[in-house]
């Protein structure tokens, strides 16, 4: 017999099927048990009915234990009260590893517990949903750049310089050649690719040794950088917007259930897919300062001022052209305002913080020279990507997003730690 499964059974009903995957509970009342199924693709009742059995069929499920791997036949039945839920009304009954005692049991665990066993967690209703949005985020992230004539170019992992400031680098002892760091940001690189290929972006893990313990902070993560050629600030800002929106989109028409499963209230989500706030730097700050937060013109935003500048807001907020002081030595300093740089921080909803940080791109040899030189970077470093500057420099932008805050707006889950198959912070580097 074929093997079926459980997502596809809503075109299955009445026709005997078989399912591979693992026993996730077993309740029995007497002669009937209830056995909830999961193989990967969903979530299904079976019902063993022990009068309709061979007896050596009703002593395996009564053997089977929670997580035991199994192969169960059956047919597909229509519940008899829910709209779109099936049943399977089992036949046949095969434990194909009888699982020892499963160390996650059906009730609250302590969060060091379940991420001590986060290999096994990943298993759970809750887990499977996530992981599950995690890919469709990915998914809508490359659908939307090819779109948008955006081709993926990889960027390298080992580094010799700091792309996001020195203080949060992991060094890695390389061979003769001294240290090398591991990537905090693609951006650099991909930059260069740009006078290849016009459009492209990079999307894979990045480091920062991060001291913060933060709900969003991981010193792993995963960050999607795009960079376009003729490409300026207002541009860089509608393809942030643009593809956000899409990323929304994609995960209602398509995660409904996960969502569900995740009890996140969609609303919230449905009403972010229109066009997004813009405030200047300027502007919120002296919006947070009427709302009484006493941050001053010149500090970075901390969580509670993004929290408290959305707090409002129905739509993610961007806020753009921030001190150059603050920010790092590639924007491009605003020709309107030398003191300013043409970039964005991009901030969610529902006090999901920065999502998305992007700008336009210093083009100009002389003036990114400068910066180079007035943070007193080593400028062999980046002579490279200087060159940039030299042969046939464009005005170009882009802009980097964490995959991780994404899925965490995106599912309502509080702790960026539950966002990512393997979570690698602070304090955890197993398993
Ligand atoms: P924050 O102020 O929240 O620490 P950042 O300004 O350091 O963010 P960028 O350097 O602009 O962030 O990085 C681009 C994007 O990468 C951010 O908008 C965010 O989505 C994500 N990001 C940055 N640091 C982390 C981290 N430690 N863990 C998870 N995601 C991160
Ligand atoms: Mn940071």
């Amino acid at each position: 017999m074929k093997q079926a499964f459980i997502k596809d059974l809503a075109g299955l009903v009445d026709q005997e099927v078989e399912i591979k995957g693992w026993l996730y509970n077993r309740r029995s009342s007497g002669p009937i048990a209830f056995l909830e199924l999961r193989d990967g693709s969903g979530w299904i009742q079976a019902v063993a009915v022990k009068a309709d059995l061979d007896l050596a069929i009703w002593e395996e499920i009564e053997k089977s234990t929670q997580e035991s791997s199994v192969l169960v036949v059956g047919n597909i039945a229509k519940h008899p009260k829910k709209e779109n839920v099936f049943e399977l009304q089992v036949k046949d009954f095969k434990i194909l590893q009888l699982s020892q005692e499963y160390p996650i049991a059906l009730k609250d665990h302590g969060p060091d517990f379940l991420m001590d066993n986060r290999h096994l967690w990943l298993r759970s209703k809750r887990q499977w949903a996530i992981l599950r949005i995690r890919d469709a985020v990915k998914t809508a992230i490359h659908q939307y750049l090819h779109q948008e004539n955006f081709i993926s170019v990889d960027s390298p992992v080992f580094t010799p310089n700091a792309c996001e400031g020195t203080t949060t680098l992991f060094p890695v002892p390389y061979f003769d050649l001294g240290e090398a760091y591991l990537s905090q940001s693609g951006q650099l690189y991909i930059e260069a690719a740009i006078a290849s290929v016009g459009k492209c972006y990079d999307f894979g893990p990045v480091f920062r040794a991060e001291k913060s313990k933060t709900k969003r902070h991981l010193t792993e993560f995963w960050m999607m950088d795009a960079e376009a050629a003729f490409a300026e600030h207002e541009d860089n800002i509608k393809t942030q917007e643009g593809l956000l929106r899409f990323i929304i989109r994609h995960c209602l028409n398509n995660c409904q259930e996960e969502l569900k499963v995740l009890e996140r209230n969609t609303e919230p989500l449905e009403k972010a897919d229109q066009p997004f706030t813009r405030y200047t730097y300027d502007q919120a700050i002296k919006k947070l300062n009427e709302m009484g937060s006493d941050i001053k013109y010149g500090e970075d935003l901390g969580n509670d001022d993004e929290g408290l500048l959305t707090k409002d807001s129905a739509v993610p907020v961007f806020i753009e052209k921030w001190p150059k002081s603050i920010k790092p030595f590639y924007m491009k300093q605003d020709p309107e305002n030398p003191d300013l740089v043409l970039n964005d921080d991009l901030i969610a909803t529902e006090g999901a913080g920065e999502i998305s940080g992007g700008s336009q791109r210093e083009d100009n040899f002389e003036l990114l020279l400068a910066k180079i030189k007035a943070e007193g970077l080593p400028q062999a470093d980046y002579d490279w990507y200087l060159d940039l500057r030299k042969y046939g420099s464009v005005p170009h932008s882009g802009f980097g997003i964490g995959l991780e805050r994404i899925v965490r707006w995106i599912t309502g889950v509080e702790h960026i730690r539950e966002c990512i198959p393997f979570p690698r912070t602070i304090s955890r580097l197993r398993p």
